[in-house]
C-alpha cells in the first residue's frame, strides 16, 4: 500500500486520475476533478456497489432522486437545526478550524497556538436560492447526504413495486458539505459522492439487520481489494452518536494519514420516516421527532398480523465514493523491486475496477497489417462490454507496459510481426501482476479475456 498521500496525489495527477478543481484559477479548496482514468475507476466502483446492492439481491430497489429538494425536507430531517460541526477561530493566525477532534485541549492545527475561541456550531449545508425571486422564503440547500431523497420517496417506491418489509432502497449521487477544513486530498471534500442504502425493517428486527449490514459491507470492501489488516470497526458511542441513531458502527480504513471512517452503518430506527410522515400521532413512533406540519403523505407499512400501521425502522450503510476510491488506490499502490535491480510502480487493482481493462499495442506504428490487426482486436474486445479497451499506438511497448502497470491495466496485448506472418496470428498477452507473457492465437483472445474478467 501507499505510505504517503503525496505519492498518490502525484500518481493521480501524472496519469490523469484526479486533478485539483479549478486549477487554472488557483484552485478551489475541497473540490477535485476526476480525469480520464479517475472517471473510469469511479464508475467501476459505483457499478460494483450497484451490482452487489441491487442486482444480486432481491430485496433492494434503486433510486436517483433530485439534489435540490424542498426546504422542508431539511427542516424535518433535522439538518437545519443540527447538521453542524463545532468551529473555533484562532486569534494568532486568523484561521477557522473544525474543533470536533480538539476535545479538552484546544490547540490550533495550523499554527499550534492555544489562543483560540470557544467552539461554536457551524452548519455545513450550502444554502442557495431557487427561482428568480430572492427573498426570505426562496432558499433551500444542496443535499448534504443522498438519504433524504430515499425517505421522501418511500411511498412512491412501495406503491410502484409492491414491496413488503424488509426491503431497501439504494442510491448513488452527489452530496455537498461546506466543510470547515477540507483536507487529505479527496478524503474530506466539499463536493463528493455517496453510495447509500436505506434498508427498512420491522421494529425488533433492526439489530439483526444492523449486524448483517455491518458484516456485508465489510465483505464488500474486502472484495474491492482492501485487506483485513487495514480495516477496523469503530463502535460509535456517547456524544459521538448522531441524535437519530440507536447504534452506529463505522468501518475505518488505514488511509495514509491514519485509520479514518470509510463508511458508517447506522441504525436510524424510525427517526427518518417518523420525521417525514404525515399524521405522526397515529403511529407509535419511538424516535424523538419534530412535529411535522407540512408532509402530505403517511410513511408507514401495514403489519398484517397485528393489523396495524407501523413506521418501519431503517438501517443505513452510507459509504463515501471518493473515500472509497482513495482507500482502493492506497491499497493497490505497490512499489516493487524487480530481479534485474530496477523497480516499478504497479496499481494492483482488482480487474473489475481497473480503468482500462486491456491495452492493445501494435509493435510497429507504421506497419499497416500490424495496425489493422490491432484495431480489429480492439473493436472485438470492446464489444464484450467489459469496460474500456485501449488501442494505443505509441510504438514503444516497454514504455507502454510501465504506464499500464502504473494505472493498473491487468492485460496488455502486443501485436507484432509474428502476429501477421505466422499461422493463427499469435499475439502476446502480458499479465500486470506476474509480468509473464504468453502467446495466444488472435481468434482465442476474446475468450481468454472474458475468462480473465468474468471468472
Ligand atoms: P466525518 O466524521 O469524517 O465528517 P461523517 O460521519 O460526517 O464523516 P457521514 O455523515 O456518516 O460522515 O457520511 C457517510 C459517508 O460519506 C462517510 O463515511 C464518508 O465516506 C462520506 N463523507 C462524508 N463527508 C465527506 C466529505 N466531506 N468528503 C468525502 N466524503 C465524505
Amino acid at each position: 500500500p501507499a505510505k504517503t498521500m503525496d505519492e498518490l496525489v502525484s500518481l493521480c495527477k501524472r496519469r490523469g486520475f484526479i486533478f485539483q478543481g479549478s486549477e487554472i484559477y488557483g484552485g478551489m479548496q475541497g473540490a477535485y476533478d476526476y480525469g480520464p482514468l479517475g472517471v473510469e475507476l469511479k464508475n467501476n466502483i459505483k457499478a460494483a456497489w450497484w451490482r452487489s446492492m441491487v442486482y444480486e439481491r432481491d430485496d433492494v430497489e434503486g433510486l436517483d432522486a433530485a439534489i435540490i429538494q424542498n426546504k422542508h425536507v431539511y427542516k424535518y430531517s433535522g439538518h437545519e437545526d443540527t447538521f453542524t460541526d463545532p468551529m473555533v477561530d484562532c486569534h494568532e493566525c486568523k484561521s477557522r478550524l473544525r474543533a470536533d477532534h480538539m476535545k479538552d485541549i484546544k490547540v490550533c492545527d495550523n499554527c499550534g497556538s492555544t489562543n483560540v475561541t470557544e467552539p461554536r456550531d457551524f452548519n455545513l449545508m450550502f444554502k442557495t436560492n431557487v427561482g428568480p425571486m430572492v427573498d426570505e422564503e426562496s432558499y433551500t440547500y444542496l443535499r448534504p447526504e443522498t438519504a433524504q431523497g430515499i425517505f421522501t420517496n418511500f411511498k412512491n417506491v412501495v406503491d410502484s413495486t409492491s414491496r413488503t418489509l424488509p426491503f431497501g432502497i439504494a442510491q448513488i449521487g452527489k452530496s455537498f458539505r461546506n466543510e470547515i477544513t477540507p483536507r487529505n486530498f479527496i478524503f474530506r471534500v466539499r463536493e463528493f459522492e455517496q453510495m447509500e442504502l436505506e434498508f427498512f425493517c420491522k421494529p425488533g428486527e433492526d439489530e439483526k439487520w444492523h449486524d448483517f449490514w455491518v458484516n456485508t459491507r465489510k465483505q464488500w470492501w474486502l472484495d474491492q481489494g482492501l485487506t483485513e489488516e487495514n480495516i477496523q470497526f469503530e463502535y460509535v458511542t456517547g456524544d459521538d452518536l448522531s441524535h437519530y441513531s440507536k447504534s452506529t458502527v463505522d468501518i475505518l480504513y488505514k488511509f495514509p494519514h491514519g485509520f479514518e471512517e470509510l463508511e458508517g452503518v447506522a441504525n436510524r430506527t424510525d427517526y427518518d420516516l417518523g420525521s417525514h410522515t404525515k399524521a405522526q400521532d397515529e403511529f407509535d413512533i419511538t424516535a424523538k421527532v419534530k412535529k411535522n406540519e407540512h408532509s402530505t403523505t403517511k410513511l408507514a407499512m401495514r403489519d398484517l398480523e397485528a393489523n396495524k400501521w407501523d413506521v418501519p425502522f431503517c438501517i443505513e450503510p452510507s459509504a463515501g465514493l471518493d473515500r472509497g476510491l482513495l482507500a482502493i488506490i492506497t491499497e493497490a499502490y505497490t512499489e516493487e523491486e524487480l530481479p534485474n535491480g530496477t523497480s516499478r510502480t504497479v496499481l494492483k487493482l482488482k480487474p473489475h475496477l481497473a480503468p482500462i481493462k486491456v491495452a492493445i499495442m501494435p509493435l510497429k506504428k507504421n506497419k499497416p497489417e500490424i495496425v489493422a490487426l490491432a484495431k480489429e482486436l480492439k473493436n472485438k474486445l470492446q464489444k464484450l462490454g467489459l469496460g474500456r479497451i485501449l488501442y494505443e499506438n505509441t510504438g514503444n511497448v516497454g514504455k507502454g507496459y510501465r504506464r499500464h502497470d502504473e494505472v493498473g491495466t491487468p492485460i496488455c496485448v502486443t501485436v507484432d510481426f509474428d502476429s501477421i506472418e505466422q499461422e493463427g496470428a499469435p499475439v502476446t498477452v502480458r499479465d500486470r501482476d506476474t509480468m509473464e507473457q504468453i502467446v495466444v492465437p488472435a481468434a482465442d483472445l476474446p475468450a481468454y479475456v472474458v475468462n480473465y474478467f468474468i471468472n
